[in-house]
């Protein structure tokens, strides 16, 4: 079995056929399929989807580009929100200073407050990171220093310093398509070094999808094409990929049923 670790099932590009790409994954061995929020206000949305299939999850939280518009969201809002049987984690939260949505401030503040929701309810996070390895890392480690949270780096490019910063902190990292593409060489050979027990598979779909599906609607069947490519660098089989990654996200993600 393989799990999704992390997709936008509410996006529109699915809205069509929600059930084809459901049935696909599932005919494919995607066992387990997360829906992550970019938006606390559109978590309906989510839960609708989530009720609907018994193998798919959700989260909640505010992708770092709506930052702005849903900043001052205090942590025990988030907690509240937790309660609900089908949100299994928080996020995607972080910072991202590739593109020019949201301020590097509200970003922070919001990746502040769903660590602090983190650590309260034992829930993993969802971490988005994109050329903020330095701020994301001292965030990381002032938070930790509070008080530990559990939480995986989804869809990875940042550099070594950060991910290993990350690992000795207890996070997870999350590998998506991009690990497939030619040019990604230096994610591969830190994918290859990273320990077997912190490493997840995603699609982040409908973006990115992998090598041979490139330029395409990416979707969560689409993970074992990842998996192919993160069993190949580490030196294993796909099976082994499918079982370690699988206890990994069971492990993290410990109210999805195993
Ligand atoms: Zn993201
Ligand atoms: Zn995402």
């Amino acid at each position: 079995m393989l799990v999704d670790s992390h997709c936008h099932l509410d996006f529109p590009d699915f809205a069509e056929d929600l059930d084809g790409i459901v049935s696909r994954a599932r005919a494919a061995g995607i066992g387990r399929m997360v829906t992550i929020s970019t938006r606390v206000k559109k978590l309906n949305q989510l839960l609708a989807i989530a009720e609907r299939y018994d193998d798919v999850y959700c989260s909640v939280g505010t992708h770092p580009h709506n930052a702005d518009e849903e900043d001052g969201i205090a942590p025990d809002e988030l907690i509240a929100l937790t309660e609900h049987p089908k949100v299994v984690a928080l996020g995607e939260a972080g910072l991202d200073y590739f593109y020019d949505n949201g301020s590097p401030e509200a970003q922070a503040r919001g990746f502040r407050a769903h660590i602090a929701a983190a650590r309260v309810t034992g829930l993993p996070l969802v971490i988005h990171t994109r050329e903020a390895d330095e701020d994301c890392g001292r965030i990381l480690e002032e938070e930790a220093a509070k008080g530990s949270f559990r939480a995986v780096l989804h869809c990875y490019t940042g550099g070594r310093e950060l991910a290993l910063k990350a690992v000795s902190l207890g996070l997870y990292i999350g590998f998506t398509g991009i690990l497939t593409f030619k040019k990604s060489e230096t994610l591969r050979a830190l994918a290859a070094e990273l320990p077997s027990d912190r490493i997840l598979v995603e699609t982040d779909s409908p973006y990115l999808a992998p090598g041979k599906f490139r330029g395409k609607r990416n979707e969560p069947a689409y993970v074992v094409e990842v998996a192919k490519v993160l069993a190949e660098t580490r030196g294993v089989s796909f099976d082994e990929i499918s079982r370690q990654t699988s206890e990994n996200f069971f492990r993290l993600f410990s109210r999805v049923k195993a």
